[in-house]
């Protein structure tokens, strides 16, 4: 039976395809396929009933070429070290497609914080925070959040990077509460941008009609806003899914806040009305464009033969499989693909970080519209790519990436 590859190791197969296509210097290539740290933490927790439990967290550095290392951090109970591989070399090619001086990192810990009091998961942060030290800063290594981390999460590492090295700047971490120099529009930016890359996208190629449906697997930090947005600028909204479950209404979501609400206070969709589906099938409907806003691989070979939506905009880090793309390309389905479509996060997390290190404050009608220029930007050079060497949209931004990183690296290696 086909198997679906690891995460890093079919990112390795599509980096080396890609190289080749470009003739990407070979030492380049072979530092590309290789992670520059990976640092592997045990935090020992007491919990609040007396009793010891042991976690592991990690942080991975792919690669600095373009600025210190970037990346989010993930509290989930199957994060591993090939999954933070995987998306630390994300990190180094988005922030190469989006062009923001970067490099890429990733960072986790493997525990349900749903499992854990809030006490609990502060002390736990707070100990990552200490363990880590020495490999982040805000011209090392600056964590943000992604899925089960948010702002708050975000303070308490600005606050304990604070009370160990005296820097005052807040500039190690982004995706922090206003508050302690937070960015207006964060919170939003990652959906926000993967709205303009489709509205973009579909412009260039004359596909915008009005009420396009879309349905939406992952209803967290990027789901959500994702279909706030859509909704503002024309989509139908027709199912949206948690890990509790799915729902499904032909005639369009009228309200996400009225489902965010629902949501905050049950922990769940599953019950806010519509028909009630399981949390994978919304990526089986059919409507004209899916939105796999959750985890990796929710896109594989089991599935991608029943997926009937012309576009797939991945606002997850790598939500389709090698061997799902191949037959959804011979389907000739349209991917977005994650290094493009969410890249407006750490475009975002970019904003905040020049501005905690210039002193500067944007309003949020600021931030939007550069985020709105840096996405068309990126969708413009990608299209363009995928025309130059005829070839798929997530190959095209693989290229971009590869092209920015070894213009980089020429202009700083002795030997060329
Ligand atoms: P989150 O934890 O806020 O939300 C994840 C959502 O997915 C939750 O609603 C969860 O219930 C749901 N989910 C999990 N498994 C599911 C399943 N099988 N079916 C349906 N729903 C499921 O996380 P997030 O920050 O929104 O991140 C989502 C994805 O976007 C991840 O791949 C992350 O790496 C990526 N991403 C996030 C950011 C960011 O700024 N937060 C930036 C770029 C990429």
């Amino acid at each position: 039976m086909k198997n679906d590859h690891s995460p890093w190791v079919r990112s390795q197969e599509l980096l080396k395809k890609t190289a080749k296509i470009i003739g990407l210097d070979k030492f380049l290539l072979e530092t590309l396929l290789h992670h520059q740290k990976d640092l592997k933490v045990s935090l020992p927790l007491r919990l609040d009933n007396g009793q010891i439990k042991v976690f592991f967290g990690f942080r991975l550095q792919h690669n600095n070429l373009l600025g210190p290392y970037k990346g989010g951090l993930r509290y989930h109970p199957k994060v591993s070290e090939d999954e933070i591989k995987a998306l630390s070399f994300w990190m180094t090619m988005k922030n190469a497609v989006i062009d923001v001086p970067f490099g890429g990192s990733k960072g986790g810990i493997v525990v349900n914080p749903k499992e854990l009091s809030l006490k609990e998961l502060e002390t736990l942060t707070r100990s990552f925070v200490k363990a880590i030290v020495d490999l982040i800063g805000p011209d090392k290594d600056i964590p943000a959040p992604d899925v089960n981390t948010n702002p708050k999460i975000m303070g308490w590492i600005a606050d304990e990077y604070y009370k160990i090295t005296k820097d005052h700047s807040n500039a190690v971490v982004t995706g922090k509460p206003l508050e302690i120099g937070g960015l207006q529009g964060r919170t939003e930016a990652t959906g926000l941008g993967g709205v303009f890359v489709l509205k973009t996208f579909l412009h260039l190629n004359s596909l915008f009609k009005s009420k396009m449906t879309v349905a939406i697997q992952g209803f967290g930090n990027v789901g959500r806003w994702a279909a706030e947005f859509l909704l503002k600028e024309g989509f139908k909204i027709v199912a949206l899914s948690d890990s509790g479950g799915g729902i499904y209404l032909p005639s369009g979501f009228k309200d996400i806040e009225k489902v965010q609400a629902f949501k905050v206070k049950n922990k769940t969709l599953s019950g806010f009305g519509g028909q009630k589906i399981e949390h994978d099938k919304v990526l089986e409907l059919p409507v004209d464009i899916i939105v796999p806003a959750a985890l990796e691989n929710a896109i594989n070979h089991k599935n991608a033969s029943k997926i009937q939506a012309k576009i797939i905009l991945e606002l997850a880090n790598g939500p389709t499989t090698n061997e799902a793309e191949e037959l959804l390309q011979k389907r000739e389905k349209i991917i977005i693909p994650d290094i493009l479509a969410n890249s407006g996060g750490v475009a975002a997390s970019y904003f905040e970080w020049f501005q905690n290190k210039n002193g500067q404050g944007w309003t949020k009608k600021e931030v939007f519209s550069k985020l709105k220029e840096k996405m068309e930007k990126a969708v413009s050079a990608v299209v363009a790519n995928s025309k130059k060497y005829k070839t798929n949209l997530r190959d095209a931004s693989y290229l971009l990436a590869l092209e920015r990183l070894q213009k980089v690296y020429k202009q700083k290696s002795t030997s060329n």
